[in-house]
């Protein structure tokens, strides 16, 4: 297969300005309430179902999808300012995140109705928190070596397994989870995988913590022995879900969050250097700005296509592998930017703490959502260079 490369030049509409204002009043309020510190990094990591269910209230989970199941029928260019604004501002969003960006679009896609009609709702509200099954030990990048199995039994499933790296199981209600129901073909090693959808308070499933270097609590490794779903719990075709895990990655790999993780110490770094800095400094600035700036415009474009009913699949790729490696240096960068400034400057301990955090969760950002090589992988495919 062989793809044109496209980056149509999106604007962000004037009615995303005004939406722009009214998330940022809110997130003013929200801090100064004390929901969360937009100078202490992590917050954006952490689930806060209380203020998950305020911004539902809002009307700013579901955006996109139809109003029949919650949703708000608004532009995925609208969605992508929302999700900026909370990027930036820090908030604690993790909870609902995961189900907004790409559990409820699968759900959209491949539920019975029934199901959609119980459970999207419920994510619009805030509610609900989705986890991603894809990863097992001994299988990460390679999807399509999953073990964990989905046996067929009277009026449903049977499965047992394991999963790994799931990004916040310990507090989900539910999981879209990839398991083996036949074997692959000789023809194709995709062949054999299903999607379901997880009640993740069955009997039978058991959450492992895996803690991060930073301390923190995010990811799991999650065993099910012998659990039992029901046949409305699969999604989309049996044996093919190959098809639609490809499609739902260009969601998850395109949006804002995937180059602003650690934008809170360029934020730090503007007010260190001031109103006017030296000469070397602005340098050193003016190019980090420009480079996000260009990797800004090349998500919204993503974010024009989606609304335009498009699956950018090597787009959504190609800002993944540039922003991640762009948030990946920035620390490193902002830690040189700052190191011959005066000691006292205003905001040093803030900045310090700030550096040390994001000097800690850095490595990350290039494996989470697709390690750099396989997302290069998916890129030289798209342009048929392999
Ligand atoms: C913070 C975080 C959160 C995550 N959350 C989730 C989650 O919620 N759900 C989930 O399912 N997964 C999650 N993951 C898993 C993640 O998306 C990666 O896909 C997975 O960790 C990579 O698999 P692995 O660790 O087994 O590494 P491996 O696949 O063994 O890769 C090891 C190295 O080999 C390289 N490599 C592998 N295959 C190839 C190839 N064919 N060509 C070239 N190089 C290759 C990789 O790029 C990597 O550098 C998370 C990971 C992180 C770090």
């Amino acid at each position: 297969m062989s793809t044109d490369l496209q980056f149509d030049p999106v604007r962000l509409p004037p009615e995303c300005e005004a939406l722009r204002n009214e998330v940022r009043a809110f997130l003013a309020e929200e801090a100064a309430a004390g929901t969360f510190d937009p100078h202490c990094p992590g917050y954006g990591d952490s689930h806060n179902r209380a203020f998950s269910k305020r911004i539902g209230a809002k009307g700013w989970i579901g955006m996109t999808w139809p109003k029949k199941y919650g949703g708000h029928e608004r532009s995925f260019l609208e969605r992508y300012v929302v999700t900026e604004e909370f990027r930036v501002a820090n908030a604690p969003v993790r909870l609902h995140f995961v189900a907004d960006r790409q559990s409820g679009p699968v759900l959209l896609k491949y539920a019975p109705e029934h199901v959609k009609l119980d459970i999207l709702p419920r994510i619009c509200r805030g509610e609900l928190c989705f986890v991603i099954g894809m990863s097992e030990p001994g299988s990460g990048s390679d999807l399509f070596a999953a073990k964990a199995k989905a046996t067929k039994v009277d009026g449903g499933w049977r499965i047992n397994g394991s999963k790994i790296w799931t990004s916040n199981a310990h507090v989900a209600d539910y999981m879209l989870g990839l398991f083996r129901t036949s074997a692959p073909t000789k023809e194709n090693r995709r062949h054999g995988l299903t999607q379901f959808l997880i009640d993740m308070k069955a009997p039978g499933i058991t959450v492992n913590p895996i803690i991060q270097m930073t301390g923190q609590h995010d990811f799991n490794e999650v065993v099910f022995d012998d659990v039992f779903m029901t046949d409305d719990h699969v999604m989309g075709e049996i044996d093919s879900a190959w098809k639609q895990a490809t499609s739902e990655l260009a969601y998850e790999r395109s949006g804002p969050e995937r180059f602003l993780e650690t934008f809170y110490v360029m934020l730090e770094l503007i007010r260190a250097l001031g109103a006017e800095p030296d000469i070397r400094s602005a340098e050193g600035l003016g190019r980090l700005v420009a480079q996000l700036h260009t990797l800004r415009r090349m998500s919204v474009s993503v974010a024009g296509m989606l609304q335009a009913g498009k699956e950018p699949v090597v787009e959504g790729s190609i800002v993944k592998d540039l922003g991640t490696i762009w948030e990946q240096k920035l620390p490193g960068r902002v830690r040189e930017l700052t190191a011959f400034l005066e000691p006292e400057i205003g905001n040093r301990e803030t900045l310090e703490r700030q550096l040390a955090f994001a000097i800690t969760v850095a490595p990350k950002l290039t494996i989470q959502g697709g390690t750099t090589e396989i997302l290069r992988g998916i890129i030289a495919r798209g342009l048929g260079l392999r």
